[in-house]
């Protein structure tokens, strides 16, 4: 199993209805392509979890950089993991807005940052295990 996450800024904010067609066409694709994950919005930047078969996963990431609605991509970790943590979804997603760290007890620092902060790129453990915890939370 391969797994990615990255970061990213979009060009203009997403509306809502915008969000829910990149999901619907997101768990689409990915379901073809055994690709789970997980996609986090928060103030105009993204962070997402990418995983499944390697060649698919850097294809999709390749595919996903192009994407003209957003920049500034940068990818925090790239690795062979041991197992597919978010196997229930074909893209789980989360919009964060300011009552997102009642939710979430403990990561209250971490939501507080950027998606895109430097926090993040200097530990990128900190990355995955904010993605983690919403995968507790929304089960
Ligand atoms: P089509 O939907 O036919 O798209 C063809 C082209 O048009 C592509 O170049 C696409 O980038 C562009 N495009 C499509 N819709 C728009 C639009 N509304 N505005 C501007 N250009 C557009 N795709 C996945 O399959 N899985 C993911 O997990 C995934 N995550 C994403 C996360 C982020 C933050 C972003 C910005 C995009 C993500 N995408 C994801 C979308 C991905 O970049 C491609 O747009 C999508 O995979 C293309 O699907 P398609 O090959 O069926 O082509």
């Amino acid at each position: 199993m391969y797994m990615t996450v990255y970061v990213s800024s979009a060009v203009e904010l997403f509306s809502e209805q915008e969000l829910t067609t990149l999901l619907e066409k997101s768990r689409k694709n990915n379901g073809t392509l055994d690709i789970t994950g997980m996609l986090l919005y928060k103030d105009g930047n993204f962070m997402q979890l990418l995983e499944g078969p390697k060649e698919a996963v850097l294809a999709l990431v390749a595919k996903i950089k192009l994407d003209t609605r957003h920049r500034g991509v940068i990818v925090l970790l790239h690795e062979d993991h041991a197992e597919r943590e978010f196997n229930q979804w074909a893209m789980g997603f989360k919009k964060l807005d300011s009552d997102a760290s009642l939710e979430v007890s403990g990561y209250s620092d971490f939501l507080d940052l950027p998606l895109t902060s430097e926090q993040f790129l200097q530990n990128p453990s900190k990355a995955l295990k904010l993605l983690l915890n919403f995968k507790k939370i929304m089960r």
